[in-house]
């Protein structure tokens, strides 16, 4: 075996991964056009036709919609507001629950207090990463108003099941597939697996467009009432003749022709990309095949990954040494990786201190809470499990990857994982 680079020996890679750049010729022209045109945004926050957006937006939204086979798609500058607006369109309130996963990008959760709720935090599937419908079950009460289920990695959680439970409690979910477009569950596209589901377009996942997002619903009622809060509903409601006004106070989230042209462009390369992402995966699951210590990415049956990154689980107690040094030997390698995802949600300050809008508490304690929050250490052990000890990941699969920087990430890990021994005793 040759020399770990972490112990002075050579590393496997001198130059680093490629970076990933999606954008083209196809973008530069939309944009162009988009300049030529001169209007860089036409919605208007009152009742006139402005009142949904210029042409790309809508051209956007309408090849969405047919993309991914659902009625509405509805356009916003981010995932976040579109997670903001969908929780708002479901008329959740304060003294609500809002069941949601503490392994997520933040905003998943903010959503919920956003409206004056409180998140209510359910546990992981180890295999998955995503919510189950047990773990949701465990959590649901008599306050429970929506459940934010998160497809994470990529991977569409087992909605079937999770969609069942919300039934027969009559509860909404929202689908964060802000990781996944393209990922599909039993045959349908991930994102419109839930009530509402959203997608992300920021510079960082799979298509983008700088920044942007998409929400998606069957229900017509539910996506007026998100166009509504996309765009100064208070001020349209009445010339429009609104009635039902509750949470209908707009704001504006309102995505910008170029980013739309540049959206649209992406939409139409994503089966290709993701068809790389797939085969890198394949790739590289191939090469880590039967390495100590690990666990590799699982994918349940009938499901196809979205491949945001390529997870791995690492067992300190088999491999003997602690998953920092195994990070730190990867890296002088010349191969990145990541110890642990995101902290789970619920240590951060906003929910340790209980303080997010203004100094009294609300909406953690808002008198007319009638629940017991519980954000204490140990509310979710998988999800601490993973992150705390267990996961490493990085985007190994991205479609700048050649089969030959693929297989220089498996020999790395190969190398380290195979020489474990050599590394006990080094500090965490
Ligand atoms: C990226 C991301 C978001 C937020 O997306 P933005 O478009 O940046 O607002 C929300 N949820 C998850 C799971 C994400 O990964």
């Amino acid at each position: 075996m040759r020399k770990l680079a972490l112990l002075g020996g050579n590393p496997v890679r001198s130059t680093p991964l490629p970076t990933y750049n999606t954008l083209g010729a196809e973008e530069r022209a939309a944009v162009n056009a988009v300049l030529d045109s001169a209007v860089l945004s036409q919605f208007l926050g009152a009742w006139t036709p402005d009142f949904y957006g210029g042409q790309r937006v809508q051209a956007l939204e309408r090849a969405w919609e047919a993309h991914f086979g659902i009625a509405h798609a509805v356009s916003m500058n981010s995932a976040t507001s579109c997670l903001y607006a969908a929780v708002g369109a479901l008329g959740v309130g304060p003294g609500d629950e809002v069941i949601v996963s503490p392994y997520t990008m933040s905003a998943s959760a903010v959503a919920a207090v956003v409206y004056g709720a409180v998140p209510v935090f359910a546990d992981i599937d180890p295999a998955t990463f995503c919510l189950t419908a047990d773990t949701i079950a465990a959590r649901i009460t008599p306050r429970t108003r929506a459940i934010i289920v998160v497809d994470l990695f990529g991977q569409p959680a087992d909605f079937d099941a999770i969609m069942a439970l919300a039934r027969r409690h009559d509860i909404k979910v929202i689908e964060d597939n802000a990781q996944g477009p393209g990922a599909r569950y039993r045959g349908r596209p991930a994102g419109t697996l839930a009530d509402i589901g959203v997608f992300s377009l920021n510079y960082h996942k799979t298509i983008h467009c700088g920044e942007g997002g998409i929400a998606v619903c069957a229900d017509a009622r539910l996506a007026e009432r998100m166009r509504l809060i996309r765009n100064h509903a208070e001020a349209v409601v009445k010339p429009k003749g609104e009635t039902e006004l509750v949470n209908l106070v707009g704001f504006n989230y309102r995505m910008t022709e170029i980013e739309a042209a540049i959206a649209a462009e992406q939409l139409k390369k994503l089966p290709l990309l993701l068809a790389a992402r797939q085969a890198n995966a394949a790739r590289l699951s191939a090469g880590l095949a039967g390495l100590p210590a690990i666990t590799l990415p699982f994918v349940q049956a009938e499901v196809e990954h979205g491949w945001y990154v390529y997870a791995i689980k690492y067992d300190a107690a088999s491999g003997g040494v602690p998953r920092s040094v195994v990070a730190r030997a990867l890296r002088a390698e010349g191969i990145p990786v990541g110890e642990g995802y995101v902290e789970p949600l619920y240590l951060q300050p906003m929910y340790q201190q209980r303080i997010a809008f203004g100094s009294g508490g609300f909406p953690f304690s808002y008198p007319g809470y009638q629940g017991k929050l519980d954000y204490a250490r140990g509310l979710c052990p998988t999800t601490e499990r993973m992150h705390f000890d267990s996961l490493l990941y990085a985007d190994y699969v991205h479609a700048g990857l050649s089969e030959a920087d693929v297989d220089s990430i498996a020999e790395a890990w190969t190398k380290v994982l195979g020489q474990l021994a050599q590394l006990s005793g080094l500090p965490a």
